[in-house]
């Protein structure tokens, strides 16, 4: 597929003047094609699409849209070492990584159209009348999940197929019945048009409203805007910077109908290493926490950066050992000069700071554009409390590890530490009175637990939760990954008396697309 450096817009594919460009963070070259910027115009007709496609598409059998999501992760999968191959070149991710992106974002795609077919995301609920109760009768009252109208998603830099055009929040949306217009992230402008292209095939062939999916080039602060403030947006999916979400939360409270943002900012993943286990493993803990931290040079949201342990030998066989590991790390290009530069100005900072000490920095590169050279500073408990800084997230391969006094030290970092996506624990049998105590805060303070492993990695499934408080996310209540996520787009309509020939068969009696229903309170 030759790239035309295009925006889609429903079914068509529109030039306009070119603006952006991407570049190859390991040699710097710029890649052709240029794209168009998009502004208010192009936002206009995207969103006037999709309002006309959303009463068409909200009302197909949810099996048509599950075959629209099957279609569009087969026409991804076709696409096979052409997509792989521009990815690598605008986000210097390696191969591996982007063929395991590759299958766990069809995979997502696929799992939503399962869901679909089973249909339990309608949560249905139905209340029987009850004429004769007293001191007053009961009407009949129904309950489902309906979708919300269209949503805007902003790619992420990170995760250029599972956070991007046909990542998590497009599938989930897409699933609930929202068309979607996607933000192309500006670093990854030709990875974003082949698997636009992708959609809007399937589109096509599958012979949905035009409108159900865009994809626009532009500006966060002009196009991105443009869609948060369009009053036909009805929720927003996001994933980047602190500041980025932050601004895209403010434009969504100020209008005239604020509208729900869902956005993914910034985490530092705490990691606990309980004293038994870390008396029994300090080495072997080391080495996979090195591995956690390095790998993807730590360009994961999920990445391990704050480490926190008792003071004493075992930790300081845990450092050493952590150190020769960061010392022997290779360094990793970095997906753009902007993230690099942030990453630079991050691990300086640290290093400049009263009570911080550098344990270790990975290899120098070798005339290697962007690099990312592996960081690990060490500090006491005091020192964290005390320096709020401390808390920040420095994107990369760069952690801290915090050495508390005693178990009640450790519980007052927890309870002084911002909303997390994750929070791991290692222990062993002996460690699990520590851990009960330190649990309600973990749960607290994260989305996710993890026992004796580590975060970096997530599953696509039923039960995960890709989430958390602030500033983790902006709303702790919904997943970005998983089938849980479809609920972010759905919104529940309870009927009261409905005459059952107005009745969608979801909540007809008969319940002919035998749904797993709660009837009467029982399921
Ligand atoms: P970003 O700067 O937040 O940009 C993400 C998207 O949001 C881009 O499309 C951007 O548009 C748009 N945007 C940014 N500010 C906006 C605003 N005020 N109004 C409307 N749209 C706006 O994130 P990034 O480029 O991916 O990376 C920058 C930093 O974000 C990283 O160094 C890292 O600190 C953080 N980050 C964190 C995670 C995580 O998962 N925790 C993931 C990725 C990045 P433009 O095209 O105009 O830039």
């Amino acid at each position: 597929m030759t790239l035309q450096g295009h925006h889609l817009i429903g079914f068509q594919s529109l030039a306009g003047p070119a603006g952006i460009s991407a570049i190859n963070p390991a040699s710097g070259e710029t890649l052709d094609p240029q794209y168009p910027m998009a502004g208010q115009a192009e936002a206009e007709r995207a969103c006037r699409l999709a309002e006309d496609a959303f009463p068409a598409y909200r009302r197909l059998p949810p099996t048509e849209r599950a075959a629209f999501l099957e279609a569009m992760a087969d026409n991804i999968d076709a696409l096979g070492d052409t997509l792989t191959e521009r990815a690598i070149a605008e986000t210097g991710l390696p191969r591996a990584r982007l063929e395991g992106e590759r299958g766990r974002t069809c995979g997502q795609l696929r799992l939503f159209a399962e869901v679909l077919r089973r249909g339990d995301y309608l949560d249905i609920r139905i209340d029987n009348a009850l004429p004769d109760r007293q001191p007053m009768p009961r009407s009949a009252l129904t309950q489902r999940q309906v979708p919300m109208g269209p949503v805007a998603v902003f790619g992420a830099s990170n995760f250029p197929l599972a956070f991007s055009v046909a990542g998590g929040d497009t599938a989930a949306a897409l699933a609930a019945g929202c068309p979607v217009i996607v933000k192309a992230h500006s670093a990854h402008p030709g990875t974003s048009e082949l698997v636009g292209r992708a959609i809007q095939q399937a589109a096509q062939t599958c012979e949905m409203p035009e409108g159900v999916f865009s994809l626009l080039y532009g500006s966060g602060v002009e196009l991105g805007q443009a869609l948060v403030k369009d009053p036909r947006i009805q929720a927003v999916g996001f994933t980047g910077s602190r500041s980025g979400g932050t601004a895209l939360l403010r434009s969504a409270q100020a209008r005239p109908q604020p509208i729900p943002v869902y956005a993914e900012m910034s985490s530092i993943n705490p990691v606990l290493l309980l004293p038994q286990q870390l008396e029994a493993k300090a080495e072997t803990l080391a080495d996979a926490f090195v591995g956690s931290l390095t790998m993807g040079a730590g360009q994961f949201c999920t990445n391990p950066g704050l480490i926190l342990a008792l003071s004493g030998a075992a930790l300081e066989r845990f450092v050493e050992q952590a150190g020769h590991s960061v010392r022997d790390a290779d360094p990793q290009v970095m997906l753009t000069p902007g993230i690099h530069a942030a990453y630079e100005q991050g691990v300086a900072r640290l290093g400049e700071q009263a009570g911080v000490t550098r344990v270790a920095q990975g290899k120098t590169s070798d005339g290697l554009a962007c690099a990312c050279q592996p960081h690990l500073y060490r500090t006491t408990a005091a020192t964290f409390l005390d320096d709020a800084s401390l808390h920040d997230e420095v994107f990369g391969a760069c952690a801290l590890i915090v050495e508390c006094d005693s178990p009640e030290q450790m519980q007052q970092v927890l309870a002084g530490l911002e909303g997390q996506l994750t929070a791991t624990v290692h222990l062993e049998d002996a460690d699990h009175e520590l851990a009960e105590r330190l649990l309600p805060l973990l749960e607290r303070r994260a989305g996710r637990l993890l026992f004796n492993g580590w975060p970096t990695g997530v599953e696509v499934c039923h039960s995960m939760v890709h989430g958390g408080p602030w500033p983790s996310t902006s709303d702790s209540r919904t997943t970005s990954v998983g089938s849980a996520a479809i609920q972010r787009f759905l919104r529940p309509v309870c009927y009261q008396d409905m005459p059952e020939a107005l009745a969608p068969d979801s909540l007809k009696a008969d319940n002919p697309l035998g749904l797993n229903r709660q009837v009467d309170g029982k399921r």
